[in-house]
């Protein structure tokens, strides 16, 4: 009898002791988030990586605040995403590139990993805040996935701002559709952003928002808001690309990730690492990357073009900003 007392004890013991562990290592969070893989690298001035590095820092700001206070993975994924789609310099919301008819049709999506739960938009030319609609497709709809006036109807009825398709324009994506219009030059017309988050309790989320490809046609649709293609969260690991959105969809990027990791139960860095140089490196032409964050933590920004905007961070206190392929600042705020 007093055997199995003590047996009794110590598994109960033993139960406390583990689930303290677990909640110690749930207070974790890691966060990452892209503003585009396009560009030429050797065209960057000093100046102009300053101003994006100054951008994704205040955008990362947003979102380690967030999850210090212990905000939901959604929740900071929908936030980062919205401060880069008010930001003319990124190719989402306003500084969305243009159609070859000269407008802005603009594509978004979020997922979150902890119930499969998504939310898309596609081909809308009057939300202001794209990934705020997708995120209400997501939690007032029965539906994922909504497209042009449709979903423009159902974001005016849930009271999201509607502007001019005007507002999003910019100087400078003017010029860039007047370059490729006259093919003056090899241009490269990316720069979508997005964010994936691990939150406090464990639950992972991705979001992410684009204007699409610059001169795009008759109403395409990129791999941003096709889940599975640009975005994908589940529970063990939430994805969200940039490229050349074609190449994103027949390879289904995001989610190949997710499925090698779970069929194959190998980590995140070399499942992103499989998808982006063996698989879409050899179609050619298909230039671009993903960022990702698993279940544990771990985060990964791949890409196989010059650049990526990119930005971490992680509740350890090591942050770190980067715009060109090797050049990356990492700091610690405990240091
Ligand atoms: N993937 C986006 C698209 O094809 C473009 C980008 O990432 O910049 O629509």
């Amino acid at each position: 009898m007093n055997r199995i007392i003590l047996i009794l004890f110590v598994s109960i013991f033993s139960f406390f002791g583990c689930s303290q562990a677990i909640q110690e290592e749930d207070n974790e969070w890691a966060i990452a988030l892209h503003g585009g893989a396009g560009g030429d690298p050797g065209n960057m001035s000093q100046d102009m990586k300053d101003l994006y590095e100054r951008h994704l820092l205040e955008a990362l700001e947003i979102g380690q605040r967030m999850l210090e206070n212990g905000s939901s993975a959604v929740d900071v994924a929908q936030s980062v995403v919205v401060y880069m789609e008010d930001c003319p310099l990124f190719n989402a919301g306003k500084g969305a590139v243009k159609t070859i008819e000269g407008n802005h049709e603009l594509d978004a999506a979020i997922m979150d990993g902890s119930n499969l739960k998504a939310g898309a938009i596609a081909g809308v030319k009057d939300v202001k805040n794209p990934i705020k609609a997708a995120r209400l497709v997501m939690d007032s709809t029965q539906h994922v996935f909504l497209i042009a006036e449709g979903a423009s109807a159902f974001a005016s009825s849930m009271n999201l701002d509607i502007v001019n398709n005007g507002y999003f324009s910019t100087k400078a994506r003017e010029e860039q559709l007047e370059r490729i219009v006259n093919n003056a030059e090899n241009e490269d017309p990316r720069g979508t952003v997005g964010c994936v988050v691990r939150d406090r309790d464990g639950k992972l989320a991705s979001a992410t928002s684009t204007g699409g490809m610059s001169g795009k046609k008759w109403g395409r649709v990129g791999d941003v808001p096709v889940i599975g293609a640009g975005t994908y969260a589940n529970g063990l690991a939430a994805v969200s690309g940039t490229g050349h959105g074609e190449y994103w969809i027949r390879r289904v990027v995001a989610y190949d990730i997710c499925a090698i990791m779970e069929y194959r139960g190998v980590p995140l860095q070399q499942a992103s690492e499989e998808v982006i140089f063996g698989k879409i490196d050899p179609m050619g032409g298909s230039g671009g990357g993903i960022i990702a964050v698993d279940k544990d933590c771990n985060i990964s920004l791949v890409f196989n073009t010059g650049l990526m905007h990119r930005a971490w961070a992680k509740s350890n206190g090591e942050y770190g900003v980067g715009v060109l392929k090797g050049e990356e600042k990492v700091f610690n705020i405990n240091n």
